[in-house]
């Protein structure tokens, strides 16, 4: 559709953005407000999904443990559901927990935590993933089993799953929805540039636009508007219109800042000494055939107690570049991922990174383990690529059974919201410059509950790890390994006052009146979790918060 200024018509709610967090806001609010109007802003078109200029101005200064930005978001219908993975994973407690590791940067709380409840089923329904219920000690089907033979709970934990979504590609999935809906416009193929606030008073209603490759700008008008550009280009939206700010006596000195994803790797593997058939290595359906999986945890009583970050540990593949496992499965599935047009095909560029690790290694001992284990090097990878590609409810992931009861370990974890990682405007004032590192704390931490998951392992008798390389060379192995810039928080952080975060608890951005950011960039601390359940449990909430404010 084609866009010139709305003339006197005047939007109820203007949307920047059509990723999950968007079309959340859009759908609830025009089911709760059906005589409204809404219009979304969306960036893509149909000419964006090779090259556009958003990725093409950012700049990522450390390639190591950040993702090139291709790879990081999609910009069209639908944003990065696209190709997102489709884990729904839910934060804990101690997240909303200001504890000295995080270094004064916990700017929510447990009140929030509670409130967000509410919302969970209803993100559980937009993302497709069951119920919203993220223990398997309160689903009846799963509740006395536990991870393995001898497994006990304790200070760790393996009745926390992941669920897992469709995975549902919003744009596909929700196109007939928003067609049916008379009050909901969408204009693609446009950039949101300019917030105007013609009194001066904090109220802002026009947001200029401007089509992808021309200069002029139109405008649209509207009472409020929802940025919910993701999180990299929602904080850029705000750098780039300080006057949001006007009426502050600073901008918010957190805007930016505190940018945080996950460490992820592998540096261990489990033997558990139990029967191997005992062992739930892969997913369990719950009775609406949802997929879940378990992770191992850490109580938040024992993660606040130690002043260490919250980490999930998981089981997993032994890295699949190495012939060392004697899988002929895994072997002709990392060749496959290595062909130049099929590996594409298979995984999105981040995903199958982590699978290739970007090495090409062992070819003839990869044949050797194909031939070796032949037929059924074919049919396991065969029947995965069914179950994967071909069903409505796809196959989230490939996890094969070990004989030896041994599985490598992946971990997951919380980072520090460290002031140095940031996004910050380069010297055009256009484009975005992402700072990303790790600390020495994070590294610990991980280091720390391997150790601890290790100990709880031994003293119940059932099961031991085994590291990947001496304690020497961990440190430095963990910060080669684990690359994110695909989970995106604590840049335009929840905060009680403009001094501390750049969004009140509603997520309207401070010294504004109508201009709400709906972003994990609003999230002060980034749990063991993927944010984009959680997320949508926040845009079903500010939908209704909108409702009672329109
Ligand atoms: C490979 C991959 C796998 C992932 N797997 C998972 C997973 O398993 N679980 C999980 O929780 N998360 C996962 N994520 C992260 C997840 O995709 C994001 O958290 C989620 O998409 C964020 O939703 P959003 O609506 O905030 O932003 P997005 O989905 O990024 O959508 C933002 C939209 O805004 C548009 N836009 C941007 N700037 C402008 C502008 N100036 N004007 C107009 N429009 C604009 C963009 O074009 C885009 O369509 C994954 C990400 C990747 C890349």
């Amino acid at each position: 559709m084609s866009f010139k200024d709305s003339g006197d018509k005047e939007y109820d709610l203007c949307i920047v953005g059509s990723g999950p967090a968007g079309l959340i806001t859009a759908l609830e609010y025009t089911r709760l407000q059906p005589e409204h109007s809404v219009v979304i802003i969306e960036y893509g078109d149909s000419n964006t999904k090779t090259k556009n200029d958003l990725d093409d101005s950012i700049q990522v200064t450390n390639l190591t443990n950040h993702h090139e930005p291709y790879e990081c978001t999609n910009k069209g219908f639908g944003g990065t559901s696209a190709t997102w993975g489709g884990r729904c994973v839910m934060y804990d407690e101690v997240d909303f927990v200001d504890r000295p590791i995080i270094a004064d940067g916990c700017t929510w709380d447990l009140d929030l935590f509670r409130e967000l409840d509410k919302y969970l089923a209803r993100s559980a329904d937009y993302f497709e993933c069951g119920k919203a219920v993220f223990n398997i000690n309160e689903i009846p089907q799963f509740k006395d089993e536990r991870v393995a033979e001898n497994f006990r709970e304790g200070i760790v934990t393996d009745s926390v799953v992941e669920r897992w979504s469709m995975p549902t590609r919003f744009g596909s999935r929700y196109a007939d929805d928003i067609a049916a809906r008379p009050n909901l416009t969408v204009l693609r193929g446009y950039e949101a540039r300019e917030f105007v606030d013609l009194q001066g008073s904090g109220h802002f209603s026009i947001l200029k636009i401007r089509k992808i490759g021309q200069a002029e700008l139109f405008d649209v008008k509207a009472k409020a508007f929802v940025i919910a550009a993701g999180a990299q280009e929602s904080t850029r939206i705000l750098l780039r219109n300080s006057q949001l700010f006007n009426l502050l006596p600073a901008l918010p000195a957190a805007l930016g800042k505190y940018y945080q994803g996950h460490l992820s790797g592998k540096i261990a593997s489990v033997r558990f000494y139990g029967g191997a058939t005992k062992t739930d290595y892969g997913f369990l359906r719950d009775e609406e055939g949802i997929y879940l999986r378990r992770r191992f945890q850490f109580t938040d009583k024992f993660l606040t107690e130690n002043n260490l970050l919250n980490t999930a540990i998981w089981l997993d593949n032994p890295l699949y570049y190495d012939p060392k496992h004697r899988s002929g499965a895994m072997s002709f599935m990392y060749l496959a991922m290595l062909m130049p047009i099929l590996g594409k095909k298979l995984a999105p560029a981040a995903i199958a990174e982590s699978i290739t690790k970007g090495k090409r290694y062992g070819i003839s001992r990869h044949i050797g383990n194909v031939f070796r284990q032949f037929p059924k090097s074919l049919v396991i990878p065969a029947t995965i690529f069914y179950k994967r590609y071909l069903l409505k409810r796809k196959l989230p992931g490939v996890f094969l059974f070990s004989p030896e009861n041994r599985y490598a370990l992946h971990f997951h974890s919380e980072q520090i919201p460290d002031v140095s990682n940031r996004m910050e405007l380069g010297p055009d004032r256009e484009s975005l410059v992402i700072n990303y590192s790790l600390l020495e704390e994070d590294i610990n931490s991980v280091i720390k509950l391997h150790k601890v998951l290790d100990n709880w392992l031994r003293e119940t008798g059932c099961g031991e790890l085994e590291y990947w390389y001496p304690d020497i060379d961990m440190s430095t192995a963990i910060r080669g390994m684990s690359r994110d810039g695909i989970h995106q928080s604590g840049t335009t952080r929840i905060a009680d006052s403009p001094e501390r975060g750049v969004v009140d608890r509603q997520l309207k951005v401070w010294g504004t009146k109508n201009v709400y950011v709906c972003s994990s960039s609003v999230f002060p601390t980034s749990s063991q979790a993927n944010p984009t359940f959680f997320l949508g449990a926040f845009a079903v909430r500010l939908a209704e918060h909108l409702t009672k404010q329109l």
